[in-house]
Formats: structure tokens, C-alpha cells, sequence
């Protein structure tokens, strides 16, 4: 007996079924780790409540880090073994069907967005994407809303993703297929849309991928500002200005300056770049020689005071 005199106050003394009440309550005033630790326990005292107890378990890893695709993983692996349509946990109370859904999707869009490759990430993204759709709809992301109780629904979600891929590939093709990229920022631009966002960035973009020129110096017409073409700053005569004007892709830009192709551009860049250096060369070599001239002056000046010392101490003697 306890100070208290009741002996179902201490762990010690509780057996399986009792710490797994224990637990519930601890869930309830949200006291997570507690109730980790108390389930595990329960566990140990082999409950009779196995199953959910375990599943409360890793319902709790989730909610201890929502972007681990692997708590995901250990949710659904656990809720594959439980053998009720639904359960409660704290207060709310999930299907558990459409909650296995929930965590395969969440688990592969996480996956998705870690994954390095660009071009795979996109494609991943927009797959976990349509599925998120397919498998959640209108429902309510039900994890995220009882952690964070913001309510967002898989559609919204899965939206946003579609925005996000369609915004990495677009990134990915832009240097080989400017026009393809501006494909992607449309598509990316419409879900945007969607979601009530503006969709300002998808449109700039457009707009600069699309953005086509002659370049001043070869000629050749060119489309991607930033990448396949690029500005130059030059003093073009007034007459000049009024004459590309009229031209359908222009070579003048409207603050005067020059549009340039990307092989132009690196051209001069890199041939100015050599001469520079040249020219630095150039000035090291003449420095390196006048001080090679001074330094034979001032020996022979030494040499000449070595000389004058020694007729001045000869006259002395
Ligand atoms: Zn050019």
C-alpha cells in the first residue's frame, strides 16, 4: 500500500488493461510522449488492446514529425492489423480505411518532394498528386487537421502539387525548350488559380521564356530572356532606336540597351576577359623589368660610395 493508500496510483502496480486507460486519458490532455511511454508499457503487460494500442503509437510518431514519409509507412502497417472500421484518438474519430488511403498518399508525396532529380520530382509529385485526388477528394486531410487544425482538403492539396511539379519541370526543361517551359508555367499558372492564389510569378515567367529578340550583333532570332539571351549596354544612334522600331523582334531594348544571343555574348565576354588579361600581363612584365633597372642602379651606387669611403679614410690616414 501507497501513502496514499490506494495502490492503483503507482505504474508499478497497474496492469496491462489499466495503463492503456492510463493512456487514453494522457491522450486526451494531449500529453503525447506520456502516452507513448504508457503504451508501450501496456504493451509490455501484454494488454488486450494490442492492436490499437500500437496503432496509437505510431499515430503519435506521426504527429512528432509530419514530414517523415516512414511515419506514414508505420501508420499504415499498423492499421493494416486493426481489425475495426473505425477508431477514436483524443477525441476525434477516424475511418480507418480512408486513414491507410490518407497515409500512402502522404507518405509518397513527402517521398516526391525529397526526391533531388528535377526532372523524376516533378513526375513524382504530379502522380502522388493525381492520386491524392483520386483517394481523398473533397475529404479533409484528417492527420494534418488534428495536429495542426488547419483544415485543408486532398483536392486543395493535390492542387498545389500540381503547381509545384508543374513549376519544377518547367524550371528543368527551361534551357533546352524555352517554349515547353512556358507550357508548364500555364499549367502551373491555372492551378495556382485554382487555390485562389494570383499566380503573378507563373505569368512573369511566361512572359520571360516567351520573350523573343534578334540578336544586334549575328542576326538570329532568339526566345528565353535571362538564359538565351541577354542585355547589353550600348549607345545605339537615334536613328538606330527608329529603325528597330519597326522590326517584329526587336534588337534595342526600350532602355536603350542591346539584346545579345548567348553564344554572342560569351563571345565578347570571354575574348574582353583575354585581352585584360593580356594587358595585366603586359604591366606585370614592364613593372618587372623597371625594378630589375632600378635594383642594377642602386648596386652601382653602392658599389661607387664602397669606393668614395675608402679614398676618404686613405686621405685621412
Ligand atoms: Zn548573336
Amino acid at each position: 500500500m501507497g501513502p496514499s493508500g490506494d495502490p492503483m496510483a503507482f505504474g508499478l502496480f497497474k496492469d496491462g488493461e489499466e495503463l492503456f486507460d492510463s493512456a487514453l486519458e494522457e491522450i486526451k490532455r494531449k500529453e503525447y510522449d506520456k502516452a507513448q511511454k504508457t503504451l508501450n508499457k501496456a504493451l509490455d503487460k501484454n494488454t488486450k488492446n494490442a492492436d490499437i494500442a500500437r496503432v496509437y503509437i505510431a499515430f503519435i510518431s506521426v504527429g512528432n514529425d509530419l514530414n517523415s514519409p516512414g511515419a506514414y509507412d508505420g501508420l499504415k502497417n499498423r492499421l493494416e492489423s486493426l481489425k475495426q472500421d473505425s477508431f477514436q484518438f483524443g477525441l476525434a474519430t477516424f475511418d480507418t480505411e480512408m486513414l491507410k488511403k490518407e497515409c500512402a498518399c502522404m507518405s509518397a508525396c513527402i517521398s516526391a518532394r525529397n526526391m533531388s532529380d528535377s526532372s523524376a520530382k516533378g513526375n513524382a509529385l504530379m502522380e502522388a498528386a493525381r492520386n491524392l485526388m483520386a483517394a481523398i477528394g473533397n475529404n479533409n486531410l484528417r492527420i494534418n487537421e488534428y495536429y495542426t487544425g488547419n483544415a485543408i482538403t486532398g483536392t486543395r492539396m493535390a492542387t498545389g502539387l500540381m503547381a509545384e511539379a508543374n513549376e519544377i519541370l518547367a524550371d528543368d526543361i527551361f534551357e533546352s525548350d524555352p517554349q515547353k517551359a512556358a507550357e508548364y508555367q500555364q499549367q502551373a499558372y491555372n492551378f495556382r488559380r485554382q487555390n485562389g492564389e494570383s499566380g503573378e510569378a507563373n505569368l512573369r515567367k511566361m512572359q520571360q521564356y516567351s520573350k523573343a529578340c534578334t540578336c544586334w550583333i549575328c542576326g538570329r532570332q532568339v526566345v528565353g530572356e535571362g538564359l538565351h539571351f541577354f542585355l547589353m549596354s550600348a549607345n545605339p544612334s537615334p536613328q538606330q532606336v527608329e529603325k528597330d522600331k519597326g522590326e517584329i523582334q526587336h534588337s534595342i531594348s526600350e532602355s536603350r540597351d542591346l539584346y545579345v544571343c548567348r553564344a554572342c555574348y560569351t563571345a565578347i565576354s570571354r575574348r574582353a576577359d583575354a585581352i585584360a588579361n593580356g594587358y595585366y600581363d603586359k604591366a606585370l612584365d614592364q613593372m618587372r623589368a623597371g625594378d630589375a633597372a632600378l635594383q642594377a642602379q642602386i648596386l652601382a651606387m653602392d658599389a661607387r660610395i664602397t669606393r668614395l669611403q675608402t679614398q676618404i679614410s686613405f686621405m685621412r690616414n
